[in-house]
């Protein structure tokens, strides 16, 4: 080690990652700082008290609960767990999509799924769209799925990451958000928060970040940001480290967005079911009827379609919301329903997206993005994660493994 320095580690983001980082620096003795943009932690686990409830607009579902870290830790911090099975994994409500189509619908996307598999196999990079007929019937609505699976429409994901992606299929949910479990996690880990780091100079130790409330030092450093804030220079590094910038570049993140609608009368309905938008198009959103059994709507809106209602706010995703769910169930609903929240992913500063998946070509970008950059520079954040990218459990596994790896550094 050589040179003073204000800290021996200093975490750059306190989302699922960085609290994962800060606690284990903690364990291991190290002084240390999280340095986060927003007012709270959590990043894109975020649970807002919406309509009486607390609602999840990222992050709600422990995905692979069976090898999430975060159950454990859950449980030990007092959270309670839904182990319902999820909307997806049953049949819809037939007014929205009927039966039998429902059935011919999945049997394709099961034939999708395969031919992903053996592409995979076959080590083949294309475009996951490669493997759809663009004239088929259930085409466009394998597409909308996608936007909601990975943020963007087929012909701009890998297959080869796609099919990289582990899931054993066991989805628990945080019944008082996910979002507030990851910031029960970090309230007592030292947050400086409302500092945004701008720019990491990692010439020599110690190691200089540059912020808008001044600069620190330390001798090493773990950045958590999200890799649309790393390819658009909203975080920049001296010496440049033009790979690593690229990595991230063609690992954006697509989009995801979410708008719950309070509903009247929701007893009219089975707890978490599933309504469907439209299933002869990519541009429609999917309903989540009475999550957790609450007199609520939680919709979905993906990739193109999504980054477009963006720019209307919450009332041109309520709109198209409550269009297509009066078209399915009738014009009753207009007066039941009524918009309590919504997100904005892609206009949100310090994410710019919901969650990354690798553009056709490039699924060995991921790799290249976890390396350390010498001694004393880490990187950690779900796109690092080799198989659990765009999750919680996969950020918060990538941020413990970054924290050892500094702690090695510092001797520690
Ligand atoms: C709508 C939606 C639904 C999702 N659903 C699920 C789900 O059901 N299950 C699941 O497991 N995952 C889900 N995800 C994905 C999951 O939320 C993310 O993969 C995970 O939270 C990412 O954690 P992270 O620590 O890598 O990044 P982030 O949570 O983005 O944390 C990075 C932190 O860095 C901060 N930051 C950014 N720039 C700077 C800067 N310059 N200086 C200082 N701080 C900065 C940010 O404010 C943020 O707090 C969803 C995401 C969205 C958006």
């Amino acid at each position: 080690m050589s040179g003073l320095a204000d800290f021996e580690c200093i975490v750059i983001g306190a989302g699922a990652a960085g609290v994962a980082a800060g606690r284990s620096l903690a364990r291991g003795g190290a002084s240390f700082i999280l340095l986060e943009a927003r007012q709270r932690a959590g990043g894109r686990a975020f649970t807002q008290n919406s309509g009486g409830f607390p609602v999840d607009l990222g992050a709600g579902w422990l995905h692979s609960a069976d090898r999430n870290v975060l159950l454990p830790l859950a449980g030990q911090q007092g959270f309670a767990i839904d182990r319902e099975t999820p909307p997806w994994q049953k049949s819809a409500d037939a007014r929205g999509f009927e039966t039998g189509d429902q059935r011919a619908y999945r049997a394709e996307q099961g034939r999708f799924f395969q031919r992903a598999h053996e592409a995979a196999q076959a080590g083949r990079e294309g475009p996951a769209s490669d493997l759809l007929d663009p004239a088929a019937r259930w085409t466009p609505l394998i597409d909308a799925m996608s936007t909601y699976v990975n943020g963007t429409e087929t012909d701009r994901l890998s297959v080869l990451d796609y099919a990289a992606y582990e899931d054993t299929e066991v989805n628990f949910r945080v019944v008082q958000g996910y979002g507030a479990l990851i910031e029960k996690l970090g309230v007592e880990l030292p947050i400086r928060f409302g500092c945004i780091a701008r720019l990491i100079d990692h010439g020599a130790r110690p190691l200089r970040v540059e912020t808008n409330a001044g600069t620190l030092t330390a001798q090493a450093v773990i950045v958590t940001v999200p890799t649309n804030l790393i390819a658009t220079g909203a975080l920049r590094f001296r010496p440049a480290l033009p790979a690593r910038v690229e990595a991230a570049a063609v690992l954006p993140l697509g989009l995801a967005d979410k708008l719950f609608l309070a509903l009247d009368g929701a007893e009219d309905f089975p707890v978490d079911s599933r309504l469907y938008g439209a299933t002869d198009r990519t541009a429609t959103a999917n309903y989540h009827i009475r999550p957790f059994g609450r007199p609520l709507i939680e919709a979905y809106f993906g990739g193109q379609f999504a980054r477009e209602l963006e720019a209307g706010g919450m009332a041109a995703f309520a709109d198209v919301a409550m269009g297509q769910i009066v078209d399915a169930l009738g014009s009753s609903y207009r007066k039941r329903l009524a918009p309590i929240a919504c997100s904005s992913w892609a206009r949100d500063p310090f994410a710019l997206g919901s969650y990354s998946h690798a553009l056709p070509g490039h699924s060995g970008a991921r790799a290249v993005l976890a390396r350390p950059e010498g001694e004393a520079l880490f990187f950690a954040g779900e796109a690092v994660s080799p198989g659990f990218f765009s999750t919680v459990h996969g950020a918060w596994e990538t941020g413990e493994r970054a924290a050892q790896d500094a702690l090695a550094s510092l001797g520690a």
